[in-house]
């Protein structure tokens, strides 16, 4: 059938956005017995889906405890409880493995395909809508809501009208807007009468001053620690894995620290400070060095490092010690020593600013959940609207939190949109 026959029909439900939330609530709805329409403006669904995890698509996070996985997400978590309960982590993993999907638990509780990624995670997606009898529309913007009253009347496209019973939007946040997520949800929501807290970019990297990051940028630093300093004051502390890009810090615990340090950026200069061997305190680390000088003692400084660092980082480390890479191992003073040890303990870095929307890993701030109903997703304003995914006013840090939500809240406005008769 044409895409224009497609919308002059009148469906059950339309949901608009094919990203995961989309296409798991058009999913839901369908296997109620709704006839649905899944509206959406690429040419193939899932856009953004495709690369996350690197393309390896962290679909969830390990933590079954509805109570413990809403920690995550700050004061907005515990709103999140009722989606958990009844579409949590359990039921995800199950979901997958229906659709021929085995998933294996990774370090942090990350929950990955055990074999493929990303493009089987979409795959099993689109089985799911295809099966549950989903009509859907690809290549079609939707421009806006009719309305009337407190009432969606017809969903608008760029090919025409389609009047739709109930309306779903699960258009995502604003990062990455060649995934095709430009905010157009946030507008109707606020023409629907929504609040839409500000959309800020989360989790994003961090650029810094020192230059020399572009050095050491090929490879990651596992089991670092870095903590958030302001005028003195440690503000946060993150304990994994990081590493250098060419302009910044980036990787997990810097993109989970990154709210806290576009916060404390509005107040004053923020530093970071890196500990590359958090597991061992100064005075022993200072013993380990000593051990290595007097191992050597009567070679250069600069082959004393290389039990000590990533090979890549070594010259790095020679420049910044200040301590001449000929200097003999046996002439290395103690003063030099501690500059050395302080380069390992608490090298500083210096942050610039938090990186924006353009590759930000999740949009903090959407559509106020104090307007929704979060035991079905439903408008408080509008009698047959429903929100699903990261347009609402949900997000959590890295490690398959914010997927979560997609299938949570996907699945009960699916199944409480399709229940309406
Ligand atoms: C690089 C990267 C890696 C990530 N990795 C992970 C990870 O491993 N684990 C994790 O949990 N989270 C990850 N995330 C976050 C996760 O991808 C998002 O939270 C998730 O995709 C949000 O899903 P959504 O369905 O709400 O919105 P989206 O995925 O953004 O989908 C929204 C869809 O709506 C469509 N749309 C928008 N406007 C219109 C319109 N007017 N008409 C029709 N269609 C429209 C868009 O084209 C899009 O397809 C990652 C994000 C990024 C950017």
């Amino acid at each position: 059938m044409s895409e224009k026959r497609l919308l002059q029909r009148r469906y059950d439900v339309v949901v608009v956005g094919g990203g995961p939330a989309g296409l798991f609530a058009a999913g839901m709805a369908a296997r109620e017995g709704a006839e649905v329409l899944l509206l959406e403006k690429n040419h193939r669904c899932g856009a953004k889906l495709l690369i996350t995890g690197k393309g390896r698509c962290n679909v969830t996070n390990s933590e079954t405890d509805p109570r413990k996985f809403v920690e995550h997400f700050g004061r907005n978590g515990k709103a999140f409880l009722t989606a958990l309960y009844a579409f949590g982590v359990t039921e995800t993993i199950d979901f997958f493995e229906q659709y021929g999907l085995p998933l294996n638990i990774e370090r942090g509780g990350r929950v990955f395909p055990a074999k493929g990624g990303a493009r089987d995670v979409l795959k099993a997606l689109e089985r799911f809508v295809a099966e549950a009898g989903v009509t859907l529309a690809t290549a079609t913007d939707v421009t806006g809501l009719r309305l009337s009253e407190n009432h969606v009347d017809a969903v608008q496209t760029a090919q025409g009208e389609v009047v739709a019973d109930r309306v779903i939007v699960a258009t995502g946040g604003l990062s990455y807007r060649e995934t095709g997520c430009t905010g157009d949800g946030y507008r109707w929501a606020r023409q629907t009468g929504h609040s839409v807290a500000k959309p800020v970019p989360s989790l994003v990297a961090v650029k810094l001053v020192e230059e020399w990051t572009s050095e050491v940028c090929n490879f990651n630093l596992r089991n670092v620690r870095i903590t958030l300093l302001q005028n003195g004051r440690e503000l946060d502390e993150r304990f994994g894995e990081a590493f250098f890009t060419r302009s910044g810090i980036g990787g997990p615990i810097v993109l989970d620290m990154s709210a806290a340090i576009r916060k404390a950026l509005q107040q004053g200069p923020v530093r970071l400070s890196l500990d590359l061997k958090p597991a061992v305190d100064p005075e022993t680390f200072d013993r380990r060095i000593q051990r290595e000088l007097e191992q050597q003692s009567n070679r250069d400084f600069r082959n004393v490092l290389g039990g000590l660092l990533p090979r890549d980082m070594i010259p790095l480390f020679i420049r910044l010690s200040e301590i001449p890479p000929e200097k003999k191992c046996h002439s290395v003073t103690r003063e030099e020593r501690r500059r050395l040890l302080s380069l390992f303990k608490e090298l500083p870095l210096t942050v610039k600013s938090c990186g924006d929307f353009k590759r930000a890993i999740v949009t903090a701030g959407g559509v106020e959940l104090s307007g929704i109903d979060m035991r079905s997703m439903r408008s408080k304003q509008v009698d047959n609207l429903y929100f699903a995914g990261e347009i609402i006013d949900l997000d959590g840090p890295t490690g398959g939190f914010n997927l979560q939500v997609c299938w949570s809240t996907g699945y009960l406005a699916g199944k409480n949109a399709a229940k309406v008769s």
